[in-house]
């Protein structure tokens, strides 16, 4: 998500750092805000909005210095505004920090951190960190490097941060944990940044900093860093590599398409949707956003869900997890419809609207007839601050980080987590599953992000298949179950990148019409993992079989029986069935993806689309 960049060396930090931003731009961001260090005061600027915008607002302001620190938020808590932009500054203005990355145990610290008499600017969970850092400074009269490592190691959460301090106005801390961040070397100047593209015109002497480790820069000096993990914080040699990609490569983080970058992206979605959500020994889910709300979901007589797009098939796949496991009534509703239906809803209705951007208008009518009501209204959404999040009463983010390309991925699967959340949550309050139900879905929902990255790995096969779908006019897929959702957003993907018309059926429903289109030229996607209805998918299959219909199988790994029938056969990992729609749906998001590169489509903005429905 986001972006940093920093800089000590000779040259004018300025022009570096604005630069350095504008080449993070690809990577999303709400507000950008940068941080210089003169004299013996940080000078600081921050915006909502384009980095252009700071920039413009820079000129003609004082921007002197040769150290400085930049950043680009994406939010994730507290909405995009100035306070809330980074950098954040020290109560007595000594020391400005950017971070990037979500601090999960942020509200326990800063309760504590409010006791010792701070005071908070902003709604981040970010300036728990400036403050912490002072506070151990105070009791433990330390210096600041050794401040910082002590703070880290309170911390829970993923971050890359740089700080300035005037203290000494000659040096740069930077520290990394999940969230990634390099350091280029040319002589004694120093380039940080998030990715490469902001230090590869400077120099393509880099060093990746690990997990768990604090770099200081000093000017004129060597690159001191130590890992928070090594209980004597020992100096470990850097080892400095030659960053390999060009600039261009870079834009996209190495990738051709901003969808390509998302789709691999889905590990790290979907850890990042859960964090902080699940606790440590693994035996607690919880939302924070919706603990007020609780008791009125767990009293609901029904659950509403509204949605449009893929967002409603994140919807279907709630349905499944809701009713199974909380075992209260769910409708799932276009909300384009809904709103023009005159819906017949009482006040133990609870309506879950959900948008990746949060700014979907039909989403946000549904939402609005819901609150007239009287219902429950909860919101999912991925962009924090949106309409959705601020119209509903309570509500979930999916912490997907930003998602540029038009055609949904990362976020449908950070949406269906959300919802598995929630619904465990829910059940294990109602008491409709058993404990060990409930601790065993926890694990297998820990579980998904390595799944997902192993069906990534069969890229390369998933493309020779593509080659052959790209010659069709037209493609079915068929799911049963939870997975009638995943056939639906594989058509959706399909048509929506590549314009080979797709549809999505439940798969034993195709005898009702749909089979009339097949014959030899029709490739028939099947969902047919290891399911209830397995055994009835493999007589669906049949009966396409026995009309020349072409098979591309989605199945479980090991699987013979369906992999025989098949032309093609896409294996993934055995995955709790509830859960599968987060694995299965990725192989067709890579299927449609290399259908609509190797058809010439532009996949990043598809015709007629657009990322954001924010007109009926
Ligand atoms: N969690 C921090 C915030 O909401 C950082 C977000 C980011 O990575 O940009 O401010």
């Amino acid at each position: 998500m986001c972006g940093i960049v920093a800089y000590l060396g000779n040259r004018d930090a300025y022009p570096i750092l604005i630069e350095g931003l504008r080449k993070l731009e690809y990577r999303g961001y709400d507000s950008a805000g940068v941080a210089l260090m003169q004299d013996d005061h940080i000078q600081m600027y921050k915006k909502k909005g384009r980095v252009d915008e700071l920039d413009q607002y820079c000129s003609g302001r004082d921007t002197r210095g040769t150290a400085g620190i930049a950043h680009t938020r994406w939010a994730t808590h507290g909405e995009p505004n100035e306070e809330n932009a980074h950098p954040h500054i020290a109560e007595d203005g000594s020391m400005a920090l950017i971070h990037n990355g979500i601090i999960e145990n942020y509200l326990s610290l800063k309760k504590q951190l409010i006791q010792e008499g701070f005071t908070f600017k902003s709604e981040t969970d970010t300036e728990v960190l400036v403050h912490l850092i002072k506070s151990i400074q105070k009791k433990e009269d330390v210096a600041l490097p050794e401040a910082v490592m002590m703070a880290l190691s309170m911390v829970e959460g993923t971050y890359a941060l740089a700080i300035l301090s005037v203290d000494d106005p000659d040096r740069l801390i930077v520290a990394k944990k999940g969230s990634p961040l390099l350091i280029g070397r040319d002589g004694h100047d120093y380039f940080v940044g998030s990715d490469g593209a902001p230090i590869v015109e400077y120099t393509q002497d880099v060093v990746y900093l690990e997990d768990g480790d604090v770099g200081v820069i000093k000017r004129g000096k060597a690159l001191k860093i130590r890992n928070i993990n090594d209980e004597k914080h020992l100096l470990k040699r850097p080892s400095f590599q030659k960053l390999e990609l060009s600039l261009e490569q870079l834009e996209k983080g190495g990738f051709d398409t901003y969808m390509l970058k998302e789709i691999f992206e889905q590990p790290k979605a979907v850890i990042d949707s859960m964090r902080g959500r699940i606790n440590l020994k693994k035996d607690v889910v919880s939302l924070g956003g919706i603990i007020e709300y609780e008791q009125k979901m767990l009293n609901a007589r029904r659950f509403i869900i509204v949605a449009c797009g893929t967002s409603w098939h994140a919807g279907l796949v709630a349905e499944h997890l809701f009713e199974t496991l909380v075992r209260i009534p769910v409708e799932v509703e276009y909300a384009s419809e809904f709103r023009y239906r005159d819906p017949i809803i009482r006040e133990d209705d609870v309506l879950i609207a959900i948008s990746q951007s949060g700014e979907t208008a039909d989403t946000l009518a549904a939402v609005e007839i819901g609150k007239k009501h009287g219902a429950t209204v909860i919101g999912i959404c991925n962009v924090v601050g949106s309409t959705l999040a601020r119209e509903t009463m309570a509500g979930s983010y999916t912490h997907a980080g930003p998602e540029i390309g038009v055609a949904s991925t990362k976020a449908f699967t950070a949406q269906v987590t959300v919802l598995t959340l929630m619904a465990l949550s829910l059940a294990e309050k109602k008491g409709t599953i058993s404990k060990s139900q409930y601790h065993q879905l926890i694990n297998d929902l820990e579980s998904i992000p390595n799944k997902i990255s192993q069906v990534l790995e069969q890229e390369q096969h998933i493309q020779r298949i593509a080659q052959y779908v790209a010659t069709k006019p037209n493609a079915m897929f068929l799911g049963r179950g939870v997975n009638f959702p995943v056939a639906l957003e594989g058509a959706l993907k399909l048509k929506e990148i590549s314009y080979i018309h797709a549809e999505g059926y439940p798969a034993a429903e195709i005898k009702h019409g749909p089979i009339a289109l097949v014959d030899t030229n029709m490739p028939v996607i099947v969902i047919a993992t290891e399911q209830k209805t397995y055994d009835k998918v493999v007589s669906n299959i049949q009966e396409i079989i026995a009309r020349k219909g072409t098979i591309i199988s989605v199945v479980t790994e090991g699987d013979t029986a369906v992999k025989k029938m098949s032309k093609f056969c896409i294996e993934i990992p055995k995955t709790e069935e509830l859960l599968t729609p987060l694995v299965a749906s990725v192989p067709l998001q890579l299927l449609a993806y290399h259908v609509a590169v190797i058809r010439d489509c532009d996949v990043d903005k598809p015709r007629n689309l657009a990322k954001s429905v924010s007109v009926e």
